[in-house]
């Protein structure tokens, strides 16, 4: 065979993007694989990004993730928007198709195949609340409603931002969705399956924020979930667990998201096992 030395590249975009640990699990998943292709962490302004799109293409790279602040920026720039992401109205993935440029977002369907694999709950039928309504949030509800929970809750600190989203939402998803106002601690419903963080309380450096929540009315089979990764056992989960109730980190999500991204861009099956150990160490965690 002859010598190919002709690497295959994606890359993740962002600014800032230097303490993005996204590249460590990609790459251990390239090296387990033998595969010889590079994850590129590559810091790119605004200003910058229609460049850095048609720099993908000059280069025939094979994909990208998008992070602050391009995730919605990036849209004009694709091809062709999955219908998912469409409806999330953000990308974080793009993958390659012959020559054009896909947007996908991974986000919300990381977050549902850790609660399908990792917590072994199909949310199909169930009775969902999602504390938050930025980016995550909205990601984690859409996949929720295209999954086929039976009633959606949405909690949110700003009331229009909440308001907002759900309407939007409902509009294009035509699933049972609802807003609360977040006032002081809020009592989660005793009827509720699955509660999610999806807000930025907790993330570090800002590790003794406690979300104000009330559990205790939970009945003994809900599962909580939450979006922060950095640190996986927030104070949130930790209180669920003292209940004595099932949950899933902000880590799962964040492996799981990465796992698509390589299964989209390689056409492989992505090692589950060797990501999160690449990430755990990336983070500090082993
Ligand atoms: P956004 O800035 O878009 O949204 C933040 C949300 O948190 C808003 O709903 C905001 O409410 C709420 N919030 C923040 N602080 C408070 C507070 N003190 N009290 C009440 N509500 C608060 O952020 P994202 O949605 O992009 O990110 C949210 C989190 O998700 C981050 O921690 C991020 O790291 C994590 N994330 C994790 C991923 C994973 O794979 N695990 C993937 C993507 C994100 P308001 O509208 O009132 O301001």
């Amino acid at each position: 065979m002859p010598a190919n030395f002709k690497a295959e590249l994606v890359a993740c975009f962002g600014q800032p993007v230097a303490e993005n640990p996204t590249g460590a699990m990609q790459e251990a998943a390239f090296a387990a694989l033998g595969l010889n292709w590079r994850y590129l962490t590559v810091e790119v302004p605004p200003a910058k990004l229609p460049d850095a799109i048609r720099g993908m293409r000059a280069f025939g790279m094979r994909g990208a993730n998008l992070t602050i602040p391009h995730k919605v920026a990036v849209i004009e720039h694709l091809d062709r928007i999955a219908p998912d992401a469409a409806l999330v109205g953000a990308v974080n993935t793009v993958r390659r198709e012959g020559d054009l440029l896909i947007g996908e977002n991974t986000d919300g369907k990381g977050f549902l195949r850790g609660v399908r694999t990792t917590a072994g709950v199909d949310p199909k039928g169930k009775r969902v609340a999602v504390l938050g309504a930025g980016g995550a949030a909205r990601a984690v509800l859409t996949e929720l409603a295209l999954a086929g929970a039976a009633h959606l809750l949405v909690v949110n600190r700003s009331i229009q931002r909440g308001e907002d989203m759900v309407s939007d939402l409902a509009s294009k998803t035509r699933a049972p969705i609802e807003f609360q106002p977040w006032r002081d601690t809020w009592q989660v419903p005793e009827d509720t399956d699955l509660l999610v963080n999806a807000t930025s309380i907790g993330l570090y450096p800002d590790v003794n924020a406690l979300v104000p929540v009330d559990l205790s009315a939970a009945h003994a089979g809900m599962l909580v979930c939450d979006v922060v990764f950095n640190p996986p056992e927030t104070r949130f989960l930790a209180a669920a667990r003292r209940r004595g109730l099932p949950v899933l980190d902000g880590l799962a999500m964040l492996v799981f998201q990465g796992m698509i991204g390589f299964e989209l861009w390689t056409g492989r099956q992505a090692p589950e096992t060797v990501m999160a150990q690449a990430l755990r160490a990336a983070l500090g965690l082993v």
